[in-house]
């Protein structure tokens, strides 16, 4: 109910621009890494020393400009050699809509093949993520033309436990070693595509997870919620999982002590950096996430 609530008056243009204008004032640094590469570099660099691994993400989506997705691609196939040169222990993740799925397929897959080929020459990783459900279809066909052409080991994907199709996708495209992040998901969708309980949205998570581990696939498990993590712990026991088939993934700026005593204990956690100037959907879905959060950037909406 929050969820839907934040997410609509977000979209209203006089909020949007008040955000937009006073921007890191309003508690944004807490959930972005910066609005430019090099602090974001600085952050990863801190994670690093800190234990824990990171994908970086240049924020952005739903691009409709031909020039502006040729940039964007640029921008993300130059972090690869400069993740490189920092030696940084991080990859990188990419939305698709930033390149012009929804207007251009064609193009999008042509600079998805670039980024990939850059990954691939810095023995890198790059990670579709997943967007709302208008788009997951294209993005899985685009996903599985790039996976037969640069293989698991440098291309992953996305799925979210609260579609109804993920549990057939993760059965389809979850194999030959597939590396999938597994989340909830964060759009606002329509109940003939979704679970709307989280109850319903959490048990159809470890079936993911239970069902991808399986089927001998590598598994992202990004997800702040303790009694997701105790499950999949629970389940990598009990099928003997070694810790190099599956890694912890968290946000930049949320559950951070969480993501501290996973790491402390030996376990894979990878903090999913974003930065960049076009941080307004991601920031929206996140206070979206949390009433908590909703009135920590109240606080600061009143302060200044
Ligand atoms: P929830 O049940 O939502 O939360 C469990 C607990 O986690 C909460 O009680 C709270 O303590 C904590 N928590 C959760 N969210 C927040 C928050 N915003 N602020 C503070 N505390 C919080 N979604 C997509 O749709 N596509 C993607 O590609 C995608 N990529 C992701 C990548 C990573 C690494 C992660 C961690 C999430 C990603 N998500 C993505 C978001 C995801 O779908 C969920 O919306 C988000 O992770 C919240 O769900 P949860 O699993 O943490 O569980």
């Amino acid at each position: 109910m929050l969820r839907r609530s934040v997410l609509t008056v977000a979209e209203l243009a006089p909020v949007r621009w008040l955000f937009e204008k006073h921007g890191m004032k309003f508690g944004v640094d807490r959930f972005i890494a910066g609005e430019s590469l090099p602090e974001a570099l600085a952050q990863v660099k801190r994670l690093n020393e800190r234990g824990l691994l990171a994908t970086l993400d240049l924020l952005g989506e739903n691009v409709s400009d031909a020039r502006q997705a040729e940039q964007t691609a640029a921008a993300i196939a130059e972090l690869f050699p400069v993740i490189e040169r920092h030696g940084l222990r991080a990859n990188v993740s990419v939305k698709l809509t930033q390149l012009g799925l929804k207007t251009d397929p064609r193009l999008c897959l042509k600079l998805m093949e670039r980024i990939a080929s850059e990954a691939a020459a810095c023995r890198n990783f790059v990670r579709i993520d997943m967007e709302d459900s208008s788009v997951t279809q294209a993005t899985v066909d685009l996903f599985r033309q790039l996976r037969s052409g640069f293989g698991p080991e440098r291309i992953g994907l996305v799925l979210q436990s609260y579609l109804f199709r993920s549990e057939q996708d993760v059965r389809e495209i979850g194999t030959q070693g597939t590396n999938l992040r597994i989340v909830k998901g964060a759009y606002r969708e329509p109940p003939d595509v979704a679970y709307r309980r989280k109850r319903e949205v959490d048990a159809a998570y470890v079936r993911l997870v239970r069902a991808h581990l399986e089927q001998g696939g590598y598994a992202a498990v990004a997800t702040h919620d303790p009694r997701m993590i105790g499950s999949v712990l629970e389940l990598t026991e009990r099928l003997a999982v070694p810790r190099h088939r599956f890694e912890f993934q968290m946000l930049y700026g949320i559950a951070v002590d969480l993501q501290r005593s996973l790491a402390d204990a030996g376990y894979a956690v990878r903090v999913y950096t974003p930065f960049g100037r076009h941080w307004y959907p991601y920031f929206t879905r996140r206070i979206a996430e949390r009433p908590a959060n909703f009135w920590f950037v109240a606080k600061h909406l009143f302060r200044s």
